[in-house]
């Protein structure tokens, strides 16, 4: 699911506000007003993303009976270029609203080990295939599956989620859940693969 628009606009115009910035002198007046502006636009991101990432994971909890989450280490990542678009997309945060909101609501909740190789390993056979560049979006296994490289990620972590929780489910929650309805997997694989705040799938 894509990030709205709007997040996405706010998110150049704090670029440029950033650029704008630093061509400033320092010790300026143009400066000062520079810095106020970009951190109000700052403050603005940081609203508006969460205002959406509250409105998604109450409707993502609202709709499905569990919910799988692929777990990043996001300090892991720190060094990496993967870092900024994973701190974009404020994934810990995210995962944490599904979370709360899970338990809220008697939803299963439960978070994939980030060493898993959910993106890939073939969700048909089960082999683990090479490494594969962040803007291969299909991709072909040599079992003949074709895949969309988020709707296998999120079928793996679904499958692995589902491992984990019965697993340890059988004492943890033995209640027969109400209506079952479809589960939900997101993971942050879009999300890395993108520059912006856009891209948490959701099957
Ligand atoms: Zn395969």
């Amino acid at each position: 699911m894509a990030a709205p628009k709007f997040l996405r606009r706010a998110a150049r115009k704090l670029k440029r506000l950033q650029q704008d910035l630093s061509r400033k002198t320092k010790g300026s007046n143009r400066r000062e007003k520079a810095v106020v502006k970009v951190a109000r636009a700052h403050a603005r991101v940081a609203d508006t993303r969460r205002d959406w990432q509250h409105k998604l994971s109450t409707a993502i909890i609202r709709d499905n009976q569990a919910v799988y989450v692929e777990d990043l280490c996001v300090v892991g990542l720190g060094r990496t270029r993967l870092a900024k678009s994973v701190h974009d997309a404020g994934w810990a945060g995210f995962t944490s609203m599904l979370e709360y909101k899970a338990a809220r609501h008697g939803r299963t909740f439960a978070r994939v080990d980030r060493f898993f190789p959910s993106t890939r390993m073939c969700s048909d056979c089960g082999r683990i295939n090479e490494k594969m560049a962040l803007d291969v979006r299909s991709w072909v296994c040599p079992c003949g599956s074709t895949h969309d490289r988020d709707v296998n990620a999120a079928q793996n972590i679904k499958a692995a989620g589902q491992a984990d929780f019965n697993d340890r489910g059988a004492q943890v929650r033995p209640a027969v859940m109400p209506a079952p309805r479809d589960e939900a997997v997101t993971h942050p694989d879009a999300a890395c693969s993108t520059r912006s705040v856009e891209g948490i799938s959701v099957l």
